[in-house]
Order: structure tokens, then C-alpha cells, then sequence
């Protein structure tokens, strides 16, 4: 019999990517979404599964809805990637991203606790956790200073889910998981809103400068495609644990904009500072980047950076895709778009 596994969440980015390696490991793949206004297949179409998943109808915050999927399906895995995801949105509505983020995980938990106790659970858990770190790389030890709302309410989650471990026995696992990227990052997301504006530069779609927040903060970016083969494993191992996932790189975001812009022929020259900065391309003298306080936050996680040893050595994780790799795989995408489009 194949294996079942229940994917909430799978019109994100990285819901794509996990059905696509459940697939082809021979899984029923369940896929949990919200019906909404418009149409948020996108992503399983360009992967081409979309009709190899069977879509059932999901809200995170719908305890009755959770309990009927879980007593009925009774899943071998159930993957919660379902999240308010974007930072920034966490303090315009912080009510809901606590209740999305953090109960939504309470309420999947009693139902696996009461209707399917066999069901093996996995939690989207971030490094946003860590916030203000508190010690740098960040391990599975270091304390958590969590910086917005989002990151508050995934540290609820992320206690919930050891202690559901804990108290029930639930095979909970827990995935610190660092940034990751893709072509199929939705476009809010920093990286990608750098990627979309330099193809549309390069194909002569825009001739604005792209606006910014704080270019001096640092994440450690990695391929979504290597992060899913790791939840999948965290599931497989013996015991349900806690891991960071991350590359253990740290780039700015001025960094990244340099690295895209030298992809697509742009040498960026920077003017100003914080809030009133420019990048000039250096060929042309224009404007090509511009920083407004609009996308600078209420509170900032300043850097991040992860060391992945503990996956290494029990999971076998490593990164097939390095950064530069990523920075050319995401602006060679979204330029093809751009000339399609
Ligand atoms: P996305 O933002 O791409 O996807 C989020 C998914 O959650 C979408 O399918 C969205 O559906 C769904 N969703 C949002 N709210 C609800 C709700 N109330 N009920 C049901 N579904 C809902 O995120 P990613 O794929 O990038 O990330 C996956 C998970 O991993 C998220 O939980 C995220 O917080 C976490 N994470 C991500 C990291 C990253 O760098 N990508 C790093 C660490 C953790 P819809 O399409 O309808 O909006
Ligand atoms: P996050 O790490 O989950 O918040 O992922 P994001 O890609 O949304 O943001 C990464 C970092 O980029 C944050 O520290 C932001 O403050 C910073 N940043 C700077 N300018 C922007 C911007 O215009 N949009 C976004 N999304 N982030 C920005």
C-alpha cells in the first residue's frame, strides 16, 4: 500500500516542492488548501502535479474542518507548511498570524492526539525564532528572542509541537528551517522582489527604480528544493526531534542585489545611507535601487545564520545548490517569465 501524507500549505512555495518528492516516492499525496478568490494553483502547474494531487478543502483556523480530515484520511504524515508566512503582514494583522500560526498548529495536534495518534506530524518552524540572536551560528540550543509577531506565534508552535512529543507520544517534529528560496518564492518575499525587478529591467518592462527597506540585514539563504528531502527525512528517522536546517552562509540583501545585478550586466554604485540610499548602475548613472522607509520594520532580525551539524550527521543533510547557484537559478527563471509574459 502507498503511504499517505496530508500537505497543508500546498500552494506555497515549498508545497510544490514536497508533493513533487512525495511523488515520486510513490505517496498518495493530500492537498490542503483554502478556497479563495482567485485562482492559487500556479505553482503545482508549473511543477506539473497538479492532477496527481488529490485537493481537499482546509482552514487553519476550522478546528471541526481539521478533526473530519484527520479522523477520516487517518494520514501517515501530515506536513503543516500553512502559515501567515510574511513578516511584515504579522504586524499589520497580528491577531490572526498568532491564531494561523500558532493555535492552527494546537488545534492539527489534538486532532492527530485524539483521531489518529499515529500519524507522524511535521511542523514549519523558523528561524525567525531566534530574532535578536542570542548566539551566533544558531544551533538547536540557542534560546529564542523571536521579533514580530509571526515569530512569536511560530515559537508557540514550535512548543507545542515538543510538547505534544513529550505528553502524547506524537511522532511531532519540529524544523528550524532558515531561509529558503526558489523561483517559486512568492514574489513579497525579498529575494524575489529583487529577481522580478531585474527581469523586468532586463526585458524593459519597468524603467522605475525598485524600492527597498534595510539592505544591511543578512540571512542565510538556501534552495526550497533541498529543505523538503529533510522534512521528509526528520519523518523517516527512528525518534521525532528538533533540527535547524540552514547552509550556514550569511549574505546581505545589498549583497544579493549585487550578485543579481552583476548576473544581468548592472555594477551597482551605491549613494546615501539607511533610508535615503541609492543604487546607480555605474554604466548608465541611473537610478536602479532606491531605499524607503515604507518596507523598513517596527523590529528587525539583524543577521542570521545556522549551523546545520546535528541534520548533517543524523539526517544527512547537505545543500546541492549554493548560493550563487540560487541567485542565477531565480533571475534566469523570472527573466524567461518576463519574455513569456
Ligand atoms: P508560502 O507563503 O509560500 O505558503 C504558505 C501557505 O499557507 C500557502 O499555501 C497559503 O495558502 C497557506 N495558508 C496561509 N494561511 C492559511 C490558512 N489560514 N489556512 C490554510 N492555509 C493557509 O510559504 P512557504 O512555502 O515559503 O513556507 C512554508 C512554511 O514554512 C510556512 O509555514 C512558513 O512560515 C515556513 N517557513 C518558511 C521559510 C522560508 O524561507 N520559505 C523559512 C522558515 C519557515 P494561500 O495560497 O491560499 O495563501
Ligand atoms: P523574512 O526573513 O522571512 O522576513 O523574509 P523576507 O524576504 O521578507 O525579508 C528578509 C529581510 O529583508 C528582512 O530583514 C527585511 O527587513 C529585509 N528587506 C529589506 N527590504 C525589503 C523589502 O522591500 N521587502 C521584504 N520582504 N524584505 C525586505
Amino acid at each position: 500500500m502507498n503511504k499517505t501524507a496530508m500537505i497543508s500549505g500546498i500552494t506555497g512555495q515549498d508545497g510544490g516542492y514536497l508533493a513533487k518528492f512525495l511523488l515520486e516516492k510513490n505517496y498518495k499525496v493530500y492537498g490542503l488548501y483554502r478556497r479563495g478568490a482567485t485562482d492559487t494553483f500556479g505553482k503545482l502547474k508549473e511543477h506539473g502535479i497538479l492532477e496527481k494531487i488529490e485537493l481537499l478543502d482546509f482552514e487553519l483556523l476550522e478546528f471541526s474542518n481539521i478533526c473530519r480530515l484527520i479522523r477520516h484520511y487517518q494520514p501517515d504524515e501530515f506536513y503543516n507548511l500553512a502559515a501567515q508566512s510574511f513578516v511584515a503582514t504579522s504586524w499589520a494583522e497580528p491577531i490572526y498570524t498568532v491564531q494561523a500560526d500558532g493555535m492552527g498548529v494546537v488545534y492539527i495536534l489534538e486532532a492527530i492526539r485524539e483521531f489518529s495518534p499515529k500519524t507522524k506530524f511535521y511542523q514549519a518552524s523558523t528561524s525567525e525564532m531566534f530574532g535578536k540572536v542570542q548566539e551566533i551560528p544558531q544551533t538547536e540550543t540557542t534560546p529564542f528572542y523571536p521579533r514580530s509577531p509571526y515569530g512569536v506565534a511560530k515559537l508557540m508552535a514550535h512548543w507545542t509541537c515538543v510538547n505534544y512529543r513529550e505528553s502524547f507520544g506524537v511522532f511531532a517534529c519540529s524544523g528550524i528551517l532558515f531561509n529558503h528560496e526558489s523561483p517559486m518564492r512568492g514574489k513579497e518575499f525579498v529575494t524575489r522582489k529583487i529577481t522580478t525587478y531585474f527581469a523586468d529591467l532586463v526585458t524593459n518592462k519597468t524603467d522605475m527604480p525598485l524600492e527597498l527597506g534595510n539592505l544591511n540585514i543578512k540571512r542565510d539563504w538556501g534552495f526550497a528544493g533541498d529543505y523538503v528531502e529533510m522534512m521528509w527525512k526528520m519523518l523517516q528517522y527512528d525518534s521525532p526531534d528538533t533540527y535547524v536546517l540552514a547552509t550556514g552562509e550569511t549574505h546581505s540583501i545589498r549583497d544579493f542585489i549585487e550578485e543579481v545585478g552583476h548576473i544581468c550586466g548592472y555594477e551597482i554604485e551605491w549613494h546615501g545611507k539607511e533610508e535615503c540610499e541609492t543604487g546607480v548602475d555605474k554604466k548608465t548613472g541611473k537610478t536602479i535601487i532606491k531605499t524607503n522607509k515604507k518596507f523598513y520594520r517596527p523590529a528587525e532580525v539583524d543577521i542570521l545564520i545556522g549551523n546545520p551539524e546535528k541534520a548533517r550527521k543524523v539526517l544527512g543533510w547537505r545543500q546541492t545548490v549554493s548560493y550563487k547557484e540560487l541567485c542565477r537559478m531565480m533571475i534566469e527563471a523570472d527573466i524567461d517569465r518576463a519574455k513569456k509574459n
